[in-house]
């Protein structure tokens, strides 16, 4: 539901979009799940939507090319956990995604949306982080997903820059992985703290959601999971968080969460007897 005092275009062409997009104050809208919701509590007051619904023709799609997988900007969540090829190429995203919301936020719901928001919590975030993902503006330019996210809902986007693609090279078939998530509920929850795991012989990514202004990679995290040492890896984790508190957690919890939920994830991943609490002998 868009609302009435703000005119809606609704462009055929990415060409047309960018051209509106031009004009100060306008804003893009995928599915609308975060926009309509900033709108209503007077977070974003644009002085034009964009409709970017009929370039789904253009921008909705999942492609392979050799190693990469390309990803439409108006794929939705659905359509990415439908997908043969994502489920097996980049299990990662896929378990990140199947935490996105309920069923109606996915049907809605787009990836280009998800990085568009900028938000730390944003669950697509960690995996992409994690796939060393590279994002397409306006179809012709590559940014590493890293560098495009400024701080929370902050890109480094021109004015009528479009978020088209994400692509990223497709996961080894010896590798494993997990998304882990903590939210206040089972469901349709923001994840107070998340983590993104990649391990395969010699090469670990840890990529940490919500406990930072942006989604963070560990370094430090990562060279402790290649040589082994799992608690290690858990207390890099939580000394890399820069949470902040607010209402639904206290920057000491989402810290100290963002540790468990890498050793969480690991036991998942490997096995219980794998790895050892934080402050214990470091495997
Ligand atoms: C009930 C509810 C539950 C939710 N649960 C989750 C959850 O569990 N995990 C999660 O990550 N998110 C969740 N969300 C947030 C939201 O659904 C996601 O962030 C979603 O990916 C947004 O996509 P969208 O297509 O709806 O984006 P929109 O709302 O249309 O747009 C979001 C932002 O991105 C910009 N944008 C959109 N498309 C582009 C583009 N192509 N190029 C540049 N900018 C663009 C818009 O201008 C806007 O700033 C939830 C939202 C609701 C309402």
């Amino acid at each position: 539901m868009l609302q009435a005092d703000v005119p809606v275009y609704t462009p055929a062409t990415l060409a047309e979009a960018r051209q509106l997009l031009q004009e100060p104050g306008t804003r893009p809208v995928a599915g609308g799940t975060d926009a309509m919701v900033r709108f209503k509590d007077g977070v974003w007051r644009p002085t034009a939507w964009v409709n970017l619904l009929r370039l789904r023709g253009e921008l909705a799609y999942i492609r392979e090319d050799g190693d990469w997988l390309e990803v439409g900007a108006l794929t939705t969540f659905s359509e990415l956990l439908a997908s043969r090829v994502v489920r097996e190429r980049a299990p990662l995203l896929a378990k990140a995604v199947r935490t996105v919301g309920g069923p109606a936020i996915r049907n809605m719901g787009t990836i280009g949306g998800n990085i568009g928001t900028a938000s730390p919590a944003g669950d697509s975030l960690p995996a992409l982080y994690a796939l060393d993902a590279e994002v397409l503006v306006n179809g012709v330019t590559t940014i590493g997903i890293a560098e495009l996210m400024l701080g929370p809902g902050r890109l480094k986007l021109q004015a009528g820059d479009l978020i088209t693609g994400v692509r990223f090279r497709a996961q080894a078939p010896d590798e494993v992985c997990t998304f882990e998530k903590l939210g206040l509920r089972a469901a349709h929850a923001i994840s107070l703290a998340s983590v993104a795991v990649r391990l395969a012989p010699g090469m670990a990514r840890v990529a940490l959601g919500a406990v930072a202004p942006t989604v963070i990679r560990v370094p430090d995290a990562e060279a402790a999971l290649v040589a082994g040492h799992a608690a290690a890896a858990a207390a890099a984790a939580q000394e890399a968080a820069r949470p902040i508190s607010d209402v639904r957690a206290s920057a000491e919890y989402r810290r100290a969460m963002a540790g468990n939920l890498l050793l969480r994830g690991l036991m998942r991943m490997l096995g219980p007897n794998l790895v050892s609490p934080i402050g214990g002998d470091p495997r």
